[in-house]
């Protein structure tokens, strides 16, 4: 019953979450920096009642109340993906004996990868759209990743266990060094200056070299599903693939098949 309770509270908690992050993507891009939201084409500032995530977007059809213009899907799925993210990440945290029990470091963690989870939406729509990844975020995705990284850290020392930094400096070696080196052989042709410091973060909040390996992997394989059909479609010129959104999508699958991975590999 209280994990039902949770569930929900976080689904709610993680679409309104959604909304804001969607928000800031637009804010960014047109450098706005009003205290409200407001349509983009008729300047119609929202009421409260206008920004109820999800709900108010079915009930005006996906329009602005003023001057019927389309918002657009972009924000509708955002809402409900973080809304199932939130959801999604109570439900399968790797260590959910330990959040339940409310052990402090695990709960401290478990808000603290929700806020990168925030940082990783804006990321992952801005590159998806703009095929670039706006610096602050970057940077604050780095630094929230830091703090997460300090506390497992923190975390295994207090409970005696052993922390591998082979493992751990591995990680960082494969990881952000594989997009840094194409970054620099290809000389941004391929591979842009913001994905290897958003590995930078990943390989902080996942520590080990195993799963950043397993990352580089589904980064790639989604990628490559995704973009082939793209690629043939367009023919010929292959433009710069935008990696953010692969990277964030492996990094999460990868994230929550934590120990089935470990297993799998037999460590
Ligand atoms: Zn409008």
């Amino acid at each position: 019953m209280r994990n039902i309770a949770i569930a929900i509270i976080l689904f709610i908690f993680g679409a309104a979450m959604g909304s804001f992050g969607c928000c800031q993507v637009w804010r960014i891009r047109k450098k706005d920096k009003s205290k409200w939201s407001h349509c983009m084409s008729c300047g119609y500032r929202l009421m409260p009642i206008d920004n109820i995530p999800i709900i108010s977007w079915i009930l005006l059809g996906g329009r602005c109340r003023k001057c019927g213009k389309k918002i657009g899907y972009a924000e509708f799925l955002s809402e409900i993906f973080m809304g199932l993210l939130f959801t999604g990440a109570f439900l399968l945290w790797p260590e959910k004996e330990m959040l339940l029990k409310l052990q402090h470091f695990e709960v401290i963690k478990f808000f603290i990868f929700l806020i990168e989870t925030v940082l990783f939406e804006i990321i992952f729509i801005y590159d998806a759209k703009w095929k670039e990844i706006p610096t602050k975020i970057l940077y604050a995705s780095v630094a929230v990743a830091a703090v997460f990284f300090g506390v497992e850290i923190w975390q295994c020392l207090s409970m005696g266990q052993t922390v591998f930094w082979l493992s751990i400096a591995l990680g960082f070696l494969i990881l952000p060094g594989f997009y840094y080196l194409m970054y620099k052989i290809s000389n941004e042709a391929w591979v842009g200056g913001g994905d290897w410091i958003l590995c930078v973060a990943l390989a902080l909040m996942l520590g080990d070299f195993w799963l950043c390996m397993a990352t580089l992997f589904a980064a790639n394989m989604i990628g490559t599903i995704i973009m082939v059909p793209f690629t043939l479609m367009r023919g010929k010129k292959q433009a710069r693939i935008p990696f953010g959104p692969f990277l964030i999508a492996g990094f999460l699958v990868v994230f929550f098949a934590k120990h089935f991975i470990i297993r799998f590999i037999g460590l």
